[in-house]
């Protein structure tokens, strides 16, 4: 099996999933549209979520048109999530 992309850091402390610029969820969802690679996975409540330490991946990407996307997936060594066009993007968002 592939091993997944990491999340190096996320800066969107205002997510449920996010302890100290980390990312706790098992897995994300990059979406979004051309002009801007969101993270599907963000969430603002009043509770926190995901697991209790943050080793969180990429599970899957919708922006075939990054150079990292293979099938789907990123390929890229690590990513950055952070604000951009929107509070939670895909900051590693490279389109080809
Ligand atoms: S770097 Fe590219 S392929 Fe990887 S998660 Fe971000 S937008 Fe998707």
């Amino acid at each position: 099996m592939a091993t997944l992309t990491g999340i190096s850091t996320c800066t969107v402390t205002a997510c449920s999933f996010n302890t100290e610029q980390n990312c706790n969820a098992g897995a994300i969802t990059v979406a979004g549209s051309p002009d801007h690679a969101e993270c599907g996975t963000f969430i603002a409540l009043d509770v926190r979520g995901g697991l209790p330490t943050a080793a969180a991946h990429v599970g899957a990407c919708q922006r075939v048109e990054c150079s990292h996307n293979s099938d789907l997936l990123c390929t890229a060594d690590s990513v950055t999530i952070g604000a951009g066009a929107d509070t939670a993007d895909c900051l590693s968002y490279s389109p080809a």
